[in-house]
């Protein structure tokens, strides 16, 4: 196929209309994973589907530059919770060693689902998600290139999973276990963040399920050089931007969630500025 049969393919899969049974939603798993096969075979990584060691069930597996890929793919509503990605980690476990896990979610990941990869003993899988499939399809760009940025990023600074909405310098969703390492993530903005420069990280303290341009909760990393208000709300920008009906008893406004409770803005501001809080 060529790349802009792909892209319609990409498009087809992509129209909720063509979804609204049950059945039609679990087919939408199978059509995605044809579309990955014929991604990966005009890009010439020789995939190959329905590869069951011992009974195990993986979506496929392919080849770049004579290292073995296994593959997942889903495409369900909610992001992936950690244990699918542990049980996916589980099975590239026991294969040889250099063979690569793949996971691709289109609903993108749980909160704590790049976390749990890192922590394990082995890197050896990779998360990739809607946006990563979007940008092999560019003209730009393609399936190898995302692949052998993953593996560098991986390789160089143990991340496996890069979230490409969260662009803001100040929120990189970058889930590592940060030394002194620098992250360097300039692909789209250019901006530059060391590890030594980050004084708080954490799930985003908004109380939506799912953070403002996002289906899961985004984890932040917050640098030195925000204003102190800024970091003691613990919230993901898109969260603090967002225009809400103040919580606040006495209020009474519509304001950005970040200005909750802050002098000059809220009508209720907190008693002490500093901590954000009435408590004394
Ligand atoms: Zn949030
Ligand atoms: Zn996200
Ligand atoms: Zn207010």
């Amino acid at each position: 196929m060529k790349k802009h049969e792909l892209s319609d393919e990409f498009r087809r899969l992509n129209d909720p209309s063509n979804y609204v049974t049950r059945a039609e939603k679990r087919h939408r798993g199978y059509y995605f994973e044809r579309f990955l096969f014929s991604l990966l075979e005009s890009e010439g990584l020789e995939p190959s589907t329905n590869y069951r060691p011992e009974g195990e069930e993986i979506d496929g597996s392919f080849r770049l530059d004579g290292r073995i890929f296994l593959l997942e793919a889903k495409w369900h509503d909610k992001p992936m919770p950690a244990s699918a990605i542990y049980s996916f980690k589980g099975k590239v476990d026991g294969k040889l060693c250099g063979t690569i896990g793949l996971f691709i979610s289109m609903s993108g990941y749980g909160p704590d689902a790049a976390g749990a990869l890192i922590r394990g003993k082995d890197l050896n899988t990779l998360l990739l998600d809607r946006a990563d499939i979007e940008s092999a399809l560019s003209e730009t760009s393609s399936f190898r290139d995302i692949l052998n940025e993953r593996l560098r990023t991986a390789a160089q600074f143990g991340i496996v999973y890069r979230d490409q909405k969260a662009e803001d310098a100040s929120h990189w969703q970058v889930e590592q276990s940060v030394d002194s390492f620098l992250l360097d993530f300039g692909l789209d903005s250019g901006v530059k963040i060391y590890a030594d420069q980050i004084i708080r990280e954490g799930p985003c303290t908004c109380k939506r399920t799912a953070c403002v341009g996002h289906q899961e909760k985004v984890y932040c990393y917050f640098a030195i050089w925000l204003s102190e208000w800024v970091v003691t709300t613990g919230l993901y920008w898109q969260c603090y931007d967002e225009q809400v009906e103040c919580e606040r008893i006495g209020c009474g406004l519509i304001h950005p969630r970040g200005h909750t409770g802050k002098l000059g803005i809220c009508n209720a501001p907190y008693t002490d500025q500093r901590r954000q809080t009435d408590e004394v």
